[in-house]
């Protein structure tokens, strides 16, 4: 399923099962979840399908979690290996990539997302494709109806070089008013904490962490932010840590490379005075 490098990771471990075929997740227009995973469930039946493999992107694993629940089939998750066998062995990325899971999988037809990045890419030839077709419209009661392009319309998070990120010590929606200068006069993208999309105060978008974006910034300014496992979790790739936290035993300050101790209301306008009369 899905195009790209994760299809390909995921296609490595597929052919440790035999002979691959492969399904586009494109097949359906519009994105429909259920509807794809009715498809996906046929093809395999009449495939007779020895497992079931996908990338382990936010769509695959939608897809596939969706396949389980319809067919009973055991699924695993983010697997970084998998052993053909009675029962199937696997490995699997738990908690953000902090943890790895022996599993076994007692089933005629095993589920499996591989984890994006965790394998090689398959070289081999292309697979044949199946045709996946979208049946009724009682599959089609989720789809995507519309596409929101992000407010604002400034440095992509996944992309950025520079992220100053906010977490609960902003403590409020307005505060973030001094998160977004900085990052103004930083060329810098906003990021923030779990806290803080939960509270209301960011969208979504802009969390980062195990269930947010994984970033890879040069820095990643750290404001208010405890540094909890989820959060560290996204933080994996960022070559340097600035943290300013009132806390100097928080998990982050210990982790960073840089700390400010101290109240960041006082020591983020400070920055972004500093920096405006240096220009
Ligand atoms: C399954 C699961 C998935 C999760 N996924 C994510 C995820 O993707 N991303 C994520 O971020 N979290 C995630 N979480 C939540 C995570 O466990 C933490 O609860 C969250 O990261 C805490 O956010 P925080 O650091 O902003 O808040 P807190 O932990 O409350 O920390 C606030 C920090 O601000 C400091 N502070 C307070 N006032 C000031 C001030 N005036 N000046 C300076 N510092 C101050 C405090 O000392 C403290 O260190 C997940 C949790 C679960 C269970």
């Amino acid at each position: 399923m899905e195009q790209g490098d994760a299809s390909r990771q995921a296609l490595t471990l597929a052919r440790r099962f035999g002979e691959p075929r492969s399904a586009r997740m494109d097949a359906v227009q519009p994105y429909a979840p259920d509807a794809l995973a009715a498809a996906l469930a046929q093809a395999a039946d009449e495939l007779e399908a020895a497992a079931v493999f996908a990338a382990g992107t936010e769509r695959g694993n939608d897809v596939m979690a969706r396949l389980a629940a319809r067919s009973g089939l055991p699924l695993a998750a983010n697997c970084i290996d998998a052993t053909p066998g009675v029962p199937v062995a696997v490995t699997r990325l738990r908690w953000g990539g902090s943890l790895l899971e022996e599993a076994r999988l007692h089933s005629p037809r095993p589920l499996i997302t591989v984890a994006p990045h965790s394998v090689p890419a398959d070289t081999g030839p292309a697979p044949a494709e199946v045709g996946l077709k979208a049946s009724g419209d009682s599959e089609l009661v989720v789809r995507v109806v519309d596409h929101v392009a992000p407010r604002g319309g400034g440095v992509s998070l996944a992309e950025a070089k520079v992220i100053v990120s906010g977490g609960r010590g902003v403590g409020s929606k307005e505060g973030f008013a001094m998160i977004e200068e900085l990052a103004s006069l930083l060329g810098a993208a906003v990021g923030c904490s779990r806290a803080v999309t939960s509270a209301g105060w960011r969208p979504h978008t802009d969390q980062v962490g195990q269930t947010g974006t994984k970033v890879a910034p040069e820095v990643y300014i750290a404001c208010g932010i405890s540094g909890a496992t989820q959060h560290m979790a996204g933080l994996k790739g960022a070559k340097r840590i600035l943290a300013i936290n009132s806390d100097p035993q928080a998990p982050l300050m210990l982790n960073a490379d840089y700390t400010v101790t101290g109240d960041l209301k006082e020591i983020v306008p400070a920055i972004s005075a500093e920096i405006r009369k240096r220009r």
